[in-house]
């Protein structure tokens, strides 16, 4: 690490600014095309679920009323959860951990790596760290000039480090980290239920056409079909012309119902995985690669018990926990560890605070002193 320490600058390829400027927009859109693609499928799921389903299939006015409302509701967070997730503001890391010109010129003649170690273990004292490389070093990232502090890491599409990062995430073009996690986590819930309540919905409606089908098929083509003689109709009813309901929206209904049982498949997985990395404090990165302490890697390192570890992410009030405002608590630097909080069992709620800084305080509840309600 501290041998390949040098200066972030990078060589400006060969070609113009004009063509510099021109990529730089084209990754910038690209990086964006998976969004749209999400957004486009909302926005037929919308189409094909309330204009399709709802208006022009269900009869019953009740029933109609019932499914828009609960529809739009989970749209409604779903689509919140996931704007939050992506315009999530991912604060940069403080200037305290940037190592200054003159440190870094130190660190640049140093001749060995072991000067540079003690170089960065100098800068480093009075940071609130507690975790190191794999050597035991302080960790440095050589691109943004700074010490990591614990959890963050550098984020190579976004070009930065970033606060406890999880993972760089194309479908919200982001990285989940520490400022949108409980945005990233709602986002998957509210997602995987939108597609459950689309998938049973539509379940019913799938079923009839697909009878209807059926029985139109043998009433009409099966004997045609079998002599090797294609009349209209047989032509009709492969492409979706059958039985008596109007038959532009059967493909939608049939088509939504395949694709939000896709989702959810693929959403339940993802969303379950995050549960349980939240229950035990995790992120996708110290779930690959535990995180390293003074006294060796501990992959429960920052588990503090389920529903603290929860609470972490989610914040003290119950009323916010399923909306998508941040209230995970601290500052994204400073995590308290299973020993500190063992240790800190018998002080008084203001010392656990003052053992802490305000740093550390609950983001809803600054001005309170509920250390003890983690
Ligand atoms: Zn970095
Ligand atoms: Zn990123």
């Amino acid at each position: 690490m501290a041998s390949s320490v040098q200066n972030s600058r990078i060589s400006s390829p060969g070609y113009c600014a004009c063509c510099r400027t021109c990529n730089m927009w084209c990754w910038k859109g690209f990086k964006w095309l998976p969004v749209s693609f999400i957004v486009s499928i909302i926005t037929w799921s919308y189409y094909a679920y309330v204009i399709q389903l709802c208006i022009f299939t269900i009869q019953s006015t009740v029933q109609q009323w019932i499914y828009l409302v609960l529809y739009h509701i989970l749209l409604i967070m779903f689509v919140w959860s996931y704007w939050k997730t992506i315009f999530a503001e991912i604060e940069p890391i403080p200037e305290k951990y940037k190592l200054p010109e003159a440190e870094l010129e130190k660190m640049l003649s140093a001749e060995s790596e072991d000067s540079q170690r003690t170089i960065l273990e100098n800068f480093a004292k009075d940071l609130p760290i507690v975790t190191r490389t794999m050597s035991g070093s302080i960790r440095y990232c050589n691109r943004c000039v700074l010490v990591k502090p614990d959890r963050a890491h550098h984020c190579s599409i976004c070009a930065r480090c970033v606060l406890k990062m999880d993972h760089h995430c194309p479908w919200v073009n982001n990285c989940v980290c520490f400022h949108n996690y409980k945005f990233f986590m709602l986002f998957l819930g509210y997602a995987l239920l939108y597609c459950l309540f689309v998938m049973a919905t539509c379940l019913p409606y799938f079923i009839r056409l697909w009878k209807m089908y059926e029985e139109y098929k043998h009433a009409h083509c099966d004997l045609i079909l079998e002599s090797g003689a294609y009349t209209k109709i047989c032509v009709d009813m492969i492409n979706g012309d059958f039985g008596t309901a109007t038959s532009s929206g059967r493909y939608h209904i049939i088509f939504a119902f395949f694709v939000s049982l896709m989702f959810a498949i693929s959403l339940g997985s993802l969303f379950g995985y995050h549960c349980y990395l939240v229950v035990n404090n995790r992120t996708t990165l110290e779930a690959f690669r535990a995180p390293m302490f003074r006294g060796g890697a501990d992959k429960n390192g920052f588990s503090i018990g389920a529903f603290k570890n929860f609470k972490e992410v989610f914040g003290n009030s119950p009323n916010l926990w399923l909306v998508p405002v941040f209230t995970s608590f601290g500052d994204g630097m400073v995590y308290p560890t299973p020993r500190e909080e063992e240790e800190s069992e018998s002080l008084l709620s203001s010392e656990r605070w003052d053992r802490w800084g305000d740093r550390a305080r609950p983001f809803d509840e600054r001005e309170s002193s509920s250390f003890d309600e983690l």
